[in-house]
């Protein structure tokens, strides 16, 4: 099939064309996101693929429509950047990467918790420059802490591993309790119980209407003072706002984030030789105790080779079986 690839990185190129000599489809690959004038590129192509940070809303999704296009996509698992109930209006059906790896996400969860706790990103400087001290770098055992999990799915259930085996107590909160989870000693408890007995929080949800800015004042409020929070899903979990008041308070002590509210903007290019304009954003780049990076929790090989061998599975059942696998539902 014809696809318009939009939103191409090289390497996504390099991950898709090797797994596309067993699929042989056409791939044009576009290199601006997907929007609504963008959307007016497509030639005689019959799918999209798409990523994260494009658009697809009701009029991107129309116009698509209109130039024929018959299946959207996705190479990536979210897909709260899809007007789904627009889709379903159009007819059109949506396809994702329900797991590519989670390991990978789960493992860079850990990464920026043990980076931001023994505080290497700052020894890392340091010592290049010289200076073998160690003052201000002290960090705390992981071992025996309680940690507590928001989000029990797949990732959340590699980060739960990677913390039992650090010797943590795990709490966890989820609309559905995980008989598997359980039998390994997490326990779940409500959100409030959850926010107040953690010294560790990792956000391992969805984003939608439920959970959007989850963390924000009132349930800052119910933390420890000093509390650690990791945030490798989506960044409209938390409330940027509030959460750059409580690192000025210190009720947040230690903040990792692989994603941000206003990431689309700014995430995946290089602004290295520009002014950033996202003043909430810079504000959190000043904080030594916050780590952000550019989310990345997804780049791995393994997961890379998955996204390319899933999406174009998806594609290729589509066209000659007229399958549509992996379907995003409301
Ligand atoms: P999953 O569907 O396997 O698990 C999500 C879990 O969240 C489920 O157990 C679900 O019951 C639970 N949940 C749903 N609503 C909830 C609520 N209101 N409160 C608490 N829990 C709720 O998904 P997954 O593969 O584990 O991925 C989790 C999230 O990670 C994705 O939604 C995505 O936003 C994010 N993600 C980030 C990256 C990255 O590179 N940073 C990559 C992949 C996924």
């Amino acid at each position: 099939m014809k696809i318009a690839f939009y939103n191409t990185k090289p390497y996504d190129q390099r991950y898709f064309n090797q797994v596309n000599l067993t699929h042989g489809h056409d791939i044009h690959y576009i290199s601006a996101h997907l929007n609504l004038e963008t959307a007016k590129l497509i030639q005689d192509e019959e799918v999209v693929c798409a990523f994260i940070n494009d658009k697809l809303d009701a009029d991107v999704l129309t116009t698509l429509k209109n130039q024929g296009v018959r299946l959207i996509a996705l190479r990536s698992a979210g897909f709260n950047h899809v007007d789904l109930s627009a889709a379903k209006t159009l007819g059109l059906p949506v396809v994702r990467v329900p797991t590519y790896s989670p390991y990978a996400v789960a493992e860079h969860a850990a990464g920026l918790l043990l980076c931001l706790n023994r505080k290497i990103h700052r020894a890392f400087n340091r010592v290049r420059e010289g200076d073998f001290s160690l003052h201000n770098l002290m960090g705390f055992d992981l071992h025996g802490k309680t940690v507590g999990v928001i989000g029990t799915g797949k990732i959340g259930q590699c980060f739960i591993n990677i913390m039992v085996g650090f010797g943590c107590r795990v709490l966890a909160y989820d609309v559905c309790v995980d008989e598997e989870c359980q039998e390994k000693g997490v326990e779940y408890v409500s959100l409030e119980s959850l926010f107040a007995q953690s010294s560790i929080i990792s956000l391992h949800c969805p984003l939608n209407d439920a959970t959007q800015h989850l963390i924000n004042h009132e349930s800052l409020e119910l933390m420890q003072d000093g509390v650690t929070i990791i945030n490798t899903s989506r960044g409209k979990l938390i409330d940027t706002k509030a959460i750059i008041k409580a690192l000025k308070q210190g009720k947040v002590g230690l903040l990792g984030l692989d994603v941000y509210e206003e990431e689309e903007a700014l995430f995946f290019e290089d602004f290295s030789d520009s002014v950033i304009q996202d003043d909430q954003l810079s504000r959190l780049l000043t904080f030594p105790n916050v780590i952000v990076t550019s989310h990345q929790a997804f780049f791995t090989e393994e997961a890379m080779q998955k996204i390319a061998q899933v999406t174009l599975t998806n594609i290729t059942d589509f066209a000659q079986q007229g399958l549509i696998r992996n379907e995003v539902t409301l």
